[in-house]
Formats: C-alpha cells, structure tokens, sequence
C-alpha cells in the first residue's frame, strides 16, 4: 500500500502533539524534524520538504495555534492543509474541446503504464459519460504496443486505429482523427511511443503529433514506484510538450509515495489521475484533499464511496453518504454495504481506506476471514425488522434471542453490536470533515 512508511511517521510524529494542553517551540521542533525525514526517506523532492517544514513551522508557531484549546489538532489541522496545497488542493478535470472530439494525447516512458491508461481512460470516460472514444496506435516501435492496444480495444468493445505499415506517426494521427471525424466519435486517445529515457528523436516525434493532433489534454504517464525519478522525467516532458497533466500509474504498488507529493510543487502541473492496478477499471480520479487525509491516517472514505457508487446506482451511494453523515446508518444498509464491499475487492486494501485503519497495528496481521462475514450477516438477519432499522432497540434479551437465533455466542453478537455504532459514530463524523472527531480515532 502506498504511502504506509511515510503515513506512519508523520502519525507518530503528530501523536506526540495530541493531547498536550500547551506545545512548546521545542514540540514544533521535534515534531517538524520527524516529518521533515519522513518525507525525505519517501523520495519527496528536497526543495519541496523544505518549503513545506517552514511554513508547517511557521504556521504551528502562530498565535492562534498557541491559543486554541486544542493545540495538538491544530497542527494536526495545519499539515493536513499544507499536504493538500502541496499536491495541488482541488481535483482537475480533462479539458474540454468546444467541438467534438476532444483530444487526448498520452506520452510517457516505456514501460509505466501508457498503452494499458489508454484502455482504462477510455473506459472511465465510457463509464461515466457514455463517451464514444477512438484510440490510436501510435506506439509503432514497440512490436507488441499495437496488438496491446487492439486488444484493449476489443476487450472495451472500443474502435482502435492503427496503420500496420506506416512508419510516419504524424500521417497516422492525422488519419485517425479524420476517421474520428467520421465516425463522430467525442473522444481520441493517442497513445505514443515511448523509450526507456527521455531522448531527442523520442522528443522531436511527440512534438510533431502534437502539431498535427492540437490536443485539448497532453497527460504525462509516470510510474509512482520510480519515486523522484518520475519528478524529473515529468519536468523533462513538460520543458518540450507542456504537458496539461499527470496520471501516476502504479500506486497500489510498495511506493514510497514522493512521486505524488512532489509532482505538483515541482512542474506546477496537476495529477489528474492514478492508476490503482492492472484492471481496466483501476483508474481513479485523483484528490489531493482526500490524499493528504489518507496519509495523515484520516482514511478515505469518500473515494471509498465512489468506489461502491461504480457497483450501484449513484442515488444508493448517496443516500448511504447521507445517512453516514446523519447517524442514521442501520443494520439494512451494513448489510448492503457488505454485500458491495464483497464485490469490491480485497479487503484488507478496502479497510485502509476506513479512517483510523490504515496503520492500525492489528490491521497487520489479520487475515481477512470470509466465515466472520458470514458471521456478521447470521446475526444481523435473527434480528427483527425493527431492530436492523433501529438498533438502539437491542437490549440484552433481545441480544441473547438473536444470538441463539444466529447459532453464535452473546458476546460476539455484542461485540458486533459495539463496533457498528462505533464505526457509524466515526463515519458521521468524518463525513461532516469535523476534526473534532479525530480524538476518537484509534491511532491518534
Ligand atoms: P507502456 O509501455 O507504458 O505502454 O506500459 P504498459 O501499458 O504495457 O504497462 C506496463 C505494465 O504495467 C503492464 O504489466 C501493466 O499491466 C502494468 N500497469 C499499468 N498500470 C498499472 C497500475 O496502475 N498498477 C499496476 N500494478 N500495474 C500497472
């Protein structure tokens, strides 16, 4: 999981703040020093570090945070805001033509992910705006590069076009987007060639596509596992194409995480996008609010609920959200939403997201066993309608007939009853971004 190392420190150092009535010059210090190597072992760009610890201490040092009744959170507050600034504060879209097509063109290193974002960008776009793209094939060294994008094509059920024997990638393009021309289609995707590093004929070649295809979005496609490298190829790419955004690839990898907090700071150019796996739906929109709360332990529980509004209607997912923030959240929908979940994917990843997971220490070395689930649904379908919609209802006898109604023990049944309201609490409280709330996560 991305980020784990460096989501750790910065925790522990923030812990050390919590909960003190006063924080000394002497408490910046320490607590800055802690981050400040955080960042650096997770391969953030030097520069960006220290801008960062100057204005985290400069601010912590503030009159109002020195006053406030909650010092501690207030830093905590603080980091989190700067983290957020640092990654570029609000999530960019694509840039839209005025005409259809609008044109997006992908450039990239070989090997970090551009042929198969292609698929996946196609798909996102079909998925959420019932967009009809065209790709294509402009990867013509790599042998393999157009069969891949065909395939991807056919899998996706998405025209490909490509031009077996033309050497000349600018002629393609142009073909292509005439077809596209034709066809109506409202999106192209050029995927490009790419090499293992940044060179001239690689450079004069992109520039070239760009003059003939004008595209609305020149999207960078960088490898997060390359840590600071990816900074600086982004910023060779950007001096020649100017590019209008990033798409980091790879960060379901073991990354360190400097690749996404330094990209911003450095070019001055938006990550739009990451790649969370090799699936074609693995592309989710990247927001460095909800980013920077993953990192501080906070969780992420909206990308979480993006993630079940993909399986289910939009209108569930938002009446889930509602309901979370309300405190109305029952048995019914847990229950519902473990069902999604289920479908979801592996849930030892899923629960990172859940705020106060993410470095939980226990999280470690659980093994995720499908019976408990299991469990958990038996006892919630013996409780009676009323008690799943209101579960202040279960008193003890009322827990001992579901409990021998379930076939499980009373003290389990109350441990589940337990941890629901604490996770509906904590849920609400997230939702509402209250901060307050954090003294009550595990963790912190
Ligand atoms: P290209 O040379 O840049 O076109 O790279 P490819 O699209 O061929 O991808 C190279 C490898 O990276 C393939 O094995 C992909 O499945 C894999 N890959 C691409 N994106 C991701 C991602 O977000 N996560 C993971 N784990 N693998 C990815």
């Amino acid at each position: 999981m991305a980020f784990e190392n460096l989501s750790e420190r910065i925790q522990k150092a923030l812990r050390n703040l919590t909960g003190k009535g006063k924080i000394s010059e002497d408490d910046i210090n320490s607590a800055s020093r802690e981050i400040r190597l955080a960042l650096l072992e997770a391969d953030v760009n030097f520069k960006v570090v220290k801008d960062f610890i100057k204005k985290i201490k400069q601010e912590a040092l503030g009159k109002e945070v020195q006053e406030s009744l909650n010092p501690g959170q207030q830093v905590i507050k603080i980091v989190n805001d700067e983290l957020t600034k640092m990654m570029g504060e609000s999530a960019v879209s694509l840039n839209k033509s005025k005409h259809i097509p609008t044109i997006i063109m992908m450039v990239g290193l070989q090997g970090t992910g551009k042929t198969t974002t292609v698929g996946k960008l196609a798909n996102r776009l079909m998925q959420k705006e019932k967009a009809r793209p065209l790709l294509i094939a402009g990867d013509i060294y790599r042998p393999a590069a157009v069969d891949q994008l065909e395939q991807i094509g056919d899998q996706l059920k998405v025209p490909v076009y490509s031009e077996k024997n033309q050497k000349d990638v600018a002629q393609i393009v142009q073909d292509g987007l005439r077809q596209a021309d034709k066809n109506k289609n409202d999106y192209v995707i050029i995927d490009t060639a790419g090499r293992l590093e940044i060179d001239e004929p690689l450079m004069e070649e992109l520039e070239r596509v760009k003059e003939v295809a004008q595209p609305d979005n020149i999207l960078l496609v960088v490898d997060a596992m390359t840590g600071q490298a990816a900074t600086d190829v982004a910023k060779g790419f950007d001096s020649r194409l100017d590019i209008t955004g990033v798409i980091l690839t790879k960060l379901d990898g073991d990354t360190r995480g400097g690749a996404a907090l330094s990209i911003r700071a450095v070019t001055g150019k938006p990550i739009i996008y990451t790649g969370q796996g090799e699936k074609l739906t693995d592309l989710e929109q990247f927001y460095p609010d909800r980013m920077a709360s993953r990192i501080l332990g906070m969780g992420d529980m909206l990308t979480l609920i993006e993630k079940a509004q993909q399986d289910y209607d939009a209108k569930k997912a938002e009446e889930v959200a509602e309901k979370m923030k309300e405190n109305t959240f029952d048995f019914n929908d847990f229950v519902d939403q473990i069902e999604q979940v289920e479908k979801m994917g592996p849930l030892d990843q899923l629960m990172k997201m859940i705020p106060g997971m993410a470095n939980n220490p226990q999280l470690k070395n659980v093994n995720f066993d499908k019976k408990q689930i299991v469990y958990v649904k038996a006892i919630i379908s013996s409780m009676t309608k009323e008690e799943r919609e209101n579960p202040e209802l279960l008193n003890p006898s009322r827990r001992r007939r579901i409990a021998a109604g379930s076939g499980r023990p009373v003290v389990e049944v109350n441990r589940m009853i337990k941890q629901f309201k604490q996770a509906r609490d904590m849920m609400s409280k997230i939702t509402k971004g209250n901060f307050k709330g954090m003294d009550n996560l595990p963790g912190m």
